[in-house]
Order: structure tokens, then sequence, then C-alpha cells
């Protein structure tokens, strides 16, 4: 790994660092999502990185790709079982990381099994090992607690403003591909008690761009590619991110350019039976003989 990119995943990694603790002491009963997911994407910009994503509250029998709207009124319940997940970048360079908070405290052994299974592919991941056996290692912490892991969603290989650059860790034994020293994985196994996939709901809030340079003949769909390119690059936005473009274009830009294929939708993702998931993650760098955990 070149010397500036290590510096800015080090920049990354000492701001999760402080991010983290100040995310948990958020998640309680009550408090509203909007007003947790702002607060930590301003701190994150507070500890000067930025953040790579909006942070994802995810409930329940949701997985991930919840952030909440301008207009989100929700709380956080009682039983609520929640996933935030957050990307915080330095440069381009980004650390991803996630954790459960169980509200009911009826969920401890699910949130157990994802942390168990993260550690475990974390002391199995080195330069030379087939990814195969890092997800052999998730599967087998997962199952041997009486659950299952969700199989539709993996780690991933990070590259420059880019999230998810080809390469995946899954969550059970499958893939056939040799870690590689300075590759820089975000690791997530997802357990839960239903059928280990998720599926895409019909709440969509996040958005990414796909193709650089395009020329578009929409006002507003030129100013949005405009923002997109200056202040997001390829990495994930919210909607309500976009503050200089009034709603109902906004809604309009984000369609066109949707169809034109430009950009990308994140819908939020669902276990397929409505039953209670819970993640773990982090961002490693793989080295000669081990990983060095940035968070
Ligand atoms: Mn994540
Ligand atoms: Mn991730």
């Amino acid at each position: 790994m070149e010397e500036d990119e290590l510096k800015n995943y080090l920049k990354a990694s000492e701001v999760a660092k402080k991010v983290k603790p100040f995310a948990m002491e958020l998640v309680k009963p009550g408090a509203p999502l909007l007003e947790i997911a702002e607060k930590v994407e301003a701190k994150i910009i507070e500890e000067g990185a930025r953040p790579a994503f909006p942070v994802n509250i995810s409930i329940n029998e949701n997985a991930a790709h919840y952030t909440p709207s301008a207009a989100d009124a929700a709380t956080l319940g009682e039983k609520d079982l929640v996933k935030i997940d957050i990307g915080i970048h330095s440069s381009g360079f980004v650390v991803d990381f996630a954790f459960s908070v169980d509200c009911s405290g009826e969920n401890t052994s699910l949130v157990e099994a994802s942390e168990k299974a993260l550690e475990a592919a974390l002391s199995k991941m080195r330069a030379g090992v087939n990814v195969r056996e890092v997800g052999k290692e998730i599967e087998n912490a997962i199952k041997g607690r009486g659950f299952v892991p969700i199989r539709n969603l993996c780690g991933h290989l990070m590259e420059e403003f880019n999230l998810h650059a080809g390469q995946e860790i899954p969550n059970h034994a499958e893939g056939n591909y040799i870690l590689k020293e300075g590759e820089v994985y975000a690791v997530e196994p997802f357990a839960t008690l239903g059928e280990g996939k998720v599926v895409e709901g019909e709440y969509c809030e996040i958005f990414s761009l796909i193709e650089e340079n395009k020329k578009v003949r929409l006002p507003h769909s030129r100013k949005l590619l405009e923002i997109i390119d200056s202040e997001f690059n390829k990495l994930p936005f919210a909607k309500r991110w976009i503050k200089d473009i009034p709603p109902s274009s906004l809604d309009l830009a984000l369609a066109d350019l949707l169809k034109q294929g430009i950009i990308r939708a994140y819908p939020v993702l669902r276990e397929a039976k409505r039953v209670n998931v819970s993640q773990a993650e982090t961002t490693v760098i793989i080295e000669k003989d081990g990983v060095n955990v940035l968070v």
C-alpha cells in the first residue's frame, strides 16, 4: 500500500474509533432516527473526515440500507434490534463498520452470533488465505449458535471512492479467491433465525453514481450530477443530503438519472421471512501474518 493511502486509512480509522462510542451512546429507546443519523454524520465531519455513506439505522427484520429521510419522525422502540452501519472516508479511503444494539435484551445470543462470527473471520484472515475458508469460519460460528448467516450479503474489497470493488468475503463457505497483502476489506457477518436471505423492500433513500461525465438535458438533473460529482464521487449519498434542489424537482432528477442508468438506488434490504437480523462489521488491511483492524 502506498504511503498516502495508508495515511488516509489511518486518519479514517482514528475518526472511526471516536465516532463508534459516540454513536453507541445515542442508540436508546425514544431516540429519533433522524437525530441519530445527523448527529453521527456531523461528528464525522467535526473530527476531520467525511461520511462515506449515509448512517444506516436498520431495525429488526431490516438488515441494511435504511437511513431516515428528511421528514422521518420515527423513534427507536423499546424492543428494537438496531443495526447502526457507519462509513467514514479520508480522501476516498473508507472505513466501514457496524454494530447491533438489542434494546429489549431478548436477542443477546443473536447479537453474539454475528460478533463471534466476525472475531472468527478476523482470526483466520491473512495474505494467502482463501475467502472460502473465511466464509466457512463465519458460517460455523453462526450455525454453531443455532442461527443462520445471511447468504446474499457479503463483506467486500474497498478501493479509493469505491465501497464494493468486486472481491467479496462470503458469509458462508463459498467463493475462491486468495487474499493479498495490502488489500482492504469490510467484513460483515449477518445472523438470523429466518431464511438467511434478504429481499428488497419499497423504501429507498440512498443512491450512488455509476457513470461519470454523462451529459444530461434536464436542468435539475444537471445540477444534481454536479453536486454528486463534487461532493460524493461514487460513494452513496442520501436524498436528505441534497438541500439545494427543491424536493419535487429532486424526485424528478433522481428518477431521470436512475432511468438513464447514471445512478443506482439502494432500497432497504429486509430478511425474506421478516425475522430479526443482527450484524457486526469492521474494516481490515490484509497483512502477511494477519490483519490490521481499523476500528
Ligand atoms: Mn457497513
Ligand atoms: Mn460494508
